[in-house]
């Protein structure tokens, strides 16, 4: 076969958290694209389910929207026993819902720790466990887990040290993973996005103001669009990918090379 038809994913099965907007839902619209079904996971259902309308509309791909909380352990084993009935089988979970909390050190509160932890940490985990064992089951699948440039750097001015570390966590997770499962054909990689303009930084009131700042440090004084991250997302997620597992893929317009 050859490298285009490899980067296609015809006949496969993808699920996406926090896909009803943002990164998550360019990448399912990615996946849609390049041939895969795609369920659109997310907490908002009103939002997930007019994501997945206006994919069938664009694509003629078999598109779903399930709610659920990725915290929230039942929900995850319901939402993949969904997917699965819904499409026979799992190939592809790209384990993305997160959220920032931007607060000193000092003054963050265990509530705003445990929130932060929980949805972007223990939330991969718990999608990325959930999707591994349908997965492990088939011999086959393929994980991608949204890290995040601060797994590897401390943004500035913000105070974000529940987010940093919750990345970081989300990185070594991803290796874990992927070492465990490196010979039962499921693969786990990560994506590390600098700063990207979704509702997460352009709605936000407190980060609105610094991204000015952002670009003046920013080697291509610009944020990137969540369209920058689809062709890395459609390699990982397909037969293209095939040797490559544990790795995380920075695409951040060069932010933390200095
Ligand atoms: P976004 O626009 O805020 O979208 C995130 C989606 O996830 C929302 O639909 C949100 O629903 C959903 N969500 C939140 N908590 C959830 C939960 N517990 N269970 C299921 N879904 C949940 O964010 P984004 O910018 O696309 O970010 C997506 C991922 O990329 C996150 O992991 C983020 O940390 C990471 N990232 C973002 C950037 C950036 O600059 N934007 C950079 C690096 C990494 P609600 O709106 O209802 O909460």
């Amino acid at each position: 076969m050859n490298i285009i038809d490899r980067m296609r994913l015809d006949g496969k099965a993808a699920l996406v958290t926090g896909g009803a907007r943002g990164i998550g839902q360019s990448v399912a619209t990615a996946f849609a694209e390049a041939g895969a079904d795609v369920a659109i996971v997310d907490v908002d259902f009103e939002t997930a389910q007019k994501t997945a309308g206006e994919l069938i509309h664009k694509t003629g791909r078999n598109c779903i929207a399930l709610s659920c909380d990725v915290t929230k352990p039942d929900q995850v084993n319901n939402m993949i026993s969904d997917v699965v009935s819904a499409y026979g089988k799992l190939d592809i979970a790209f384990c993305n819902a997160g959220i920032c909390i931007n607060t000193p050190a000092e003054d963050m509160t265990l509530e705003q720790w445990d929130k932060v932890i929980q949805i972007n940490l223990t939330g991969v985990f718990l999608t990325a466990q959930a999707a591994g064992r349908q997965m492990l089951k088939q011999g086959y699948g393929s994980i991608i887990n949204t890290a995040s440039m601060s797994a590897h750097i401390v943004n500035t001015p913000q105070p974000q040290c529940a987010y940093n570390a919750s990345k970081a966590g989300v990185i070594q997770l991803t290796k874990s993973l992927a070492i465990e499962w490196a010979t039962r054909g499921v693969r786990v990689n990560s994506i590390s996005p600098g700063y990207i303009g979704t509702d997460l930084t352009l709605n936000s009131p407190t980060l609105v103001p610094l991204i000015e700042e952002w670009n003046r440090m920013a080697p291509m004084h610009r944020l990137g669009r969540p369209d920058e991250l689809q062709a890395v997302c459609v390699y990982l997620a397909g037969d293209a990918s095939s040797f490559t597992t544990g790795a995380d893929f920075k695409i951040d317009g060069a932010f933390t090379c200095f």
